[in-house]
């Protein structure tokens, strides 16, 4: 038996992919990690837009093109702001040059998790080839598929790669009405909380707008993201009609792995530790 930890869209293809059998444990109630869906204004919206720039990476995507117009201000700080000590930036912060936005990913995500062995658990100790897990499961297994935080698998097993670091993202998902002259708009003041917003039409005059605030150590306030929006003049409370927030511990990684395990095969942004985009994500399970 194979152990795949994280049920996002690296560990459920390679569920999908691997011949042997193989058991997925998954944190959260959702599948599909960063692309798992929740229902905001009777709308079904991704956590992360999928945002690509080569939409034929997988069979079965619809998509369409996503040519967003960009304000920027203060962009020559917009780097320290968000991660001073990061050498290079995810290609996903990108938003020049033609794009494309998939609106059936998350039909693709529940089709790949229909054939594959799910539990919502995670391992709390991995000893002598057995996991076992938070609600007192104990699996034998061949191998450990990790697409979860390489840095916290290590821990359970006793190692610490202090090599690994990582900024979070505190992401805003506001429901407005009304439209603007941009669909990204860019923030490189440190005295503003968010650095990005995206934004695309969901039904006639209703908008998805998915706001960044990245940080290190202390987490941002909602109240912070809602006044500093009005501050700059971008939604006035009238125009939000709906909004949720969630925080990804581990948005953007940097730092090089220094410690590798023969009986666990890392795989997936968190596995492999890297800023893979979507499209890379894919390729790369194919080859883990
Ligand atoms: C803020 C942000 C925006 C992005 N935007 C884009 C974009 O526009 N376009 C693009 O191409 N790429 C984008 N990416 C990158 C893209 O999200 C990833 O390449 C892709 O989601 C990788 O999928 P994954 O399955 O490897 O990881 P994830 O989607 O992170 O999945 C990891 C899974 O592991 C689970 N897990 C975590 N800890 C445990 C545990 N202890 N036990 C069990 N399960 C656990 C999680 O719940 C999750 O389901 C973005 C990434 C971030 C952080």
């Amino acid at each position: 038996m194979n152990i795949i930890l994280g049920g996002g869209i690296s560990g459920l293809l390679l569920a999908s992919l691997n011949k042997e059998e193989s058991l997925i444990l998954e944190l959260q109630h959702e599948v599909g990690g960063l692309f798992a869906t929740e229902e905001i204004s009777g709308t079904n919206i991704s956590i992360i837009p999928p945002i690509v720039s080569n939409p034929n990476f997988m069979e079965g995507l619809k998509y369409h093109e996503y040519n967003p117009r960009i304000i920027s201000e203060k962009s020559k700080y917009l780097e320290d702001k968000i991660c001073k000590e990061c050498e290079t930036f995810p290609l996903w912060l990108d938003f020049t040059g033609k794009k494309f936005w998939i609106d059936n990913f998350s039909e693709i995500i529940s089709n790949l998790s229909k054939g594959v062995k799910i539990i919502n658990e995670y391992p709390i100790i991995i000893k002598d080839k057995k996991i076992i897990t938070n609600k007192g499961r104990s699996v034998i297994f061949d191998k450990i598929y990790n697409t979860i935080s390489r840095k916290e698998l290590f821990k359970l097993v006793g190692y610490s790669d202090p090599n690994l670091k990582s900024v979070s993202a505190f992401i805003t998902i506001l429901i407005t009405k009304g439209e603007k002259e941009w669909d990204v708009y860019i923030n490189g003041d440190t005295g503003i909380v968010f650095s990005h917003i995206i934004r695309k039409n969901i039904e006639s005059d209703i908008f998805v707008n998915y706001i960044y605030s990245f940080f290190t150590s202390r987490l941002p306030d909602i109240k912070k993201v809602f006044s500093d929006l009005k501050r700059t003049h971008i939604f006035s409370r009238d125009e939000i009609l709906a909004y949720r927030s969630h925080v990804i511990k581990d948005a953007i990684l940097y730092g090089t792995p220094s410690i590798e395990l023969d009986f666990i095969k890392n795989c997936g942004r968190l596995g492999l530790w890297k800023n893979i985009s979507l499209e890379e994500a894919v390729d790369l399970v194919r080859k883990c």
